[in-house]
C-alpha cells in the first residue's frame, strides 16, 4: 500500500486525491486529505461568491471524490504548527502533497492604507462566506454611501457585485446570518472599481464582469473617455489583435457607455488608468476616500503616471490586487513568487527534490487561473509522484496514522463529522425561513461535528 496525505481539501488537494486513487499503474494507493478547517472544499466553500450558484454546485464533484473508499477526510487538522510538524507528517505517510493555496492578500504600499474602513478584498470574501477565522465585524457597512474596490481580476468584480446586490438577491444564498443583516443594512448607492491599466487590460473574464451589468436595481457604468485612452479601444487592428477574452470584455464595456442612471438606483462605475497614490482619512482615522494618479499607457502593456490626481470619495475601501502564498514552517518557499520551489510538482530543498514532498495548486504556481486549472496542475504533481512510488513505498510506516494525529493532541473531523455539519446548517437555514445557511465560528462548527454518528473512519 502507498499511504499520502494531502494537505488542503480544495479543488487541487481533491484532484491531487482523485488521480492518485484513480490510475491503474500503481495499485493500492490510500489518500488522507487533512484540512486545517472541519470543513472541506477551500476556495470553493470559501472564496467562490454565495450568489455563483453554478460554481458552487462544484462541490457535488468534489463530495464523491472525497467519499472514495480509497480516500479519507480528515479535517480540524493543522499542518505546520507544534502538534504535527511537516517533518512528523512524512514520518506517518509515504508522500505528503501540499495542496494549501494562498492565503495571504497582498498589499498596496501607499499611505493610508491602515486607516479604519481599508481591508483587503480577501477579508471580505472570508467574511460573506463564513470563513471561521474571519473576524466578526461588519465593515461598518450601516454608514457607507459609497465604496472603491481597487484592482480589476474576478475578485474586484466578485466583491463590487456583492456590494451593490440587493438583499432579496442574497438571501437565497447560504451566506451567513450576519453579514446578509449588514449588507441588507447597508447605506452603499455608488460602488467605483478602479483599475491601474486600461479596459482592455482588465484581469476579469467575460462571464463576470457582464454579470455586472445584469444585477436589478443597479447601473453599471464606464466612461467613454477613459475607455478612448486605451490604444485597443480606439484602434480596430490593435482591438484584433487582443486575446478574445480580453477583446470580448472591451465589447462589453463599450455598451456600458451609453447606459444613463436609472432613479434610485445603485450605481456601479468601472474606472480605468487610475493607480492609488494614497488613501484619505478624517481627524478620527477614518476613511474619506482614495487619491489616484491617472495613468497613460506605456507602449509595452504597462502604464506611467501623469502626474495628474483624482480624489474618489469612499467610506469603504477594499484593496483587491491578488492574493499571495504564506510560508509553511518546514517547507522551503521562494519569497519573491510567493510559491514553494518545485519541478513538476516535486518540492525542491536546495534545488534538489526532496523526497516524498509535492505541492500542487496555487502553492505550486501563484494565484492564477480558474477552479479547472487545478486539475492539469494536479495531474502533474500525482504521476511525478507515482513515477516516485516504487521507491517511496519501500519505507515502512507506523499503523493507522489517525492514532498518531490522536496522540499528538489534535481532533480530528471526519467525513462524518463533516456531514453532520451540513445537517447542522440545513436546520439553521430552516429555522430562518432560508435554504442553508453556513455557521460562521469554530465553537459552533465543532460542536455540530460533534453530534456525527457513524463508524469510525479506519484504513
Ligand atoms: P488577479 O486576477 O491577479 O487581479 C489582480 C488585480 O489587481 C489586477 O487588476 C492588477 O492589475 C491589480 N493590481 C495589482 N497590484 C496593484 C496595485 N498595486 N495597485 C492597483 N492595482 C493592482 O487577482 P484576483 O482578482 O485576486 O483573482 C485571483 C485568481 O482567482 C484569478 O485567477 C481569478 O480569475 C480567480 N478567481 C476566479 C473567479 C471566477 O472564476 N468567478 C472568482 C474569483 C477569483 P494589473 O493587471 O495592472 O497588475
Amino acid at each position: 500500500m502507498l499511504r499520502v496525505a494531502v494537505v488542503g481539501s480544495g479543488p487541487s488537494g481533491v484532484y491531487a486525491a482523485q488521480t492518485l486513487v484513480q490510475q491503474r499503474e500503481v495499485p493500492g494507493v490510500r489518500v488522507d486529505v487533512l484540512d486545517r478547517l472541519p470543513c472541506p472544499y477551500g476556495l470553493v466553500r470559501y472564496g467562490v461568491a454565495p450568489d455563483h450558484e453554478k460554481i458552487k454546485s462544484l462541490q457535488g464533484s468534489l463530495r464523491t471524490v472525497l467519499e472514495d473508499e480509497r480516500i479519507r477526510f480528515l479535517g480540524n487538522v493543522e499542518v505546520g504548527g507544534e502538534r504535527l510538524t511537516t517533518a512528523r507528517l512524512l514520518e506517518l505517510y509515504h508522500a505528503v502533497v501540499y495542496c494549501v493555496g494562498a492565503a495571504r492578500d497582498r498589499l498596496l504600499g501607499i499611505p493610508g492604507e491602515e486607516l479604519a474602513g481599508v481591508h483587503s478584498a480577501t477579508a471580505f470574501v472570508s467574511w460573506y462566506s463564513a470563513h471561521p477565522d474571519a473576524t466578526a465585524e461588519d465593515f461598518g457597512l450601516a454608514g457607507v454611501r459609497s465604496a472603491v474596490v481597487i484592482g480589476a481580476g474576478n475578485v474586484a468584480v466578485d466583491v463590487t457585485r456583492i456590494l451593490a446586490r440587493g438583499v432579496a438577491e442574497l438571501r437565497p444564498t447560504d451566506m451567513p446570518e450576519p453579514a446578509l443583516g449588514a449588507l441588507a443594512g447597508s447605506g452603499i448607492r455608488e460602488v467605483a472599481m478602479v483599475a491601474r491599466r486600461g479596459p482592455s487590460q482588465g484581469r476579469f473574464t467575460t462571464k463576470e464582469l457582464r454579470e455586472l451589468g445584469t444585477l436589478p436595481g443597479v447601473d453599471t457604468q464606464v466612461r467613454a473617455a477613459e475607455l478612448a485612452l486605451d490604444p485597443a479601444y480606439a484602434d480596430p487592428a490593435a482591438a484584433a489583435a487582443l486575446p478574445a477574452v480580453n477583446r470580448r470584455n472591451v465589447e462589453v464595456l463599450r455598451d456600458w457607455t451609453t447606459h444613463g442612471r436609472e432613479a434610485g438606483a445603485r450605481r456601479i462605475t468601472l474606472r480605468f488608468f487610475l493607480r492609488p497614490v494614497e488613501v484619505l482619512g478624517d481627524a478620527d482615522g477614518r476613511v474619506t476616500g482614495v487619491r489616484f494618479e491617472r495613468t497613460a499607457p506605456d507602449g509595452r502593456g504597462g502604464v506611467t503616471g501623469t502626474g495628474v490626481h483624482e480624489d474618489i470619495e469612499a467610506q469603504l475601501v477594499l484593496r483587491s490586487v491578488g492574493y499571495q502564498g504564506v510560508p509553511l514552517p518546514g517547507l522551503p518557499f521562494d519569497a519573491a513568487r510567493g510559491t514553494v520551489p518545485h519541478a513538476g510538482g516535486r518540492v525542491l530543498r536546495d534545488g534538489r527534490a526532496s523526497v516524498g514532498e509535492y505541492v500542487a495548486g496555487w502553492i505550486k504556481r501563484g494565484p492564477t487561473g480558474v477552479i479547472g486549472t487545478n486539475r492539469p496542475c494536479a495531474k502533474e504533481t500525482a504521476s511525478s509522484l507515482l513515477q516516485d512510488a516504487a521507491a517511496l513505498a519501500r519505507r515502512a510506516l507506523p499503523a493507522d496514522p489517525l492514532d498518531a494525529l490522536r496522540a499528538a493532541g489534535l481532533s480530528p473531523v471526519p467525513w462524518p463529522g463533516w456531514l453532520a455539519i451540513e445537517t447542522a446548517e440545513s436546520a439553521l437555514g430552516r429555522s430562518l425561513g432560508r435554504r442553508s445557511v453556513k455557521i460562521p465560528d469554530w465553537p459552533t462548527l465543532l460542536a455540530a461535528a460533534a453530534t456525527a454518528t457513524g463508524d469510525e473512519p479506519a484504513w
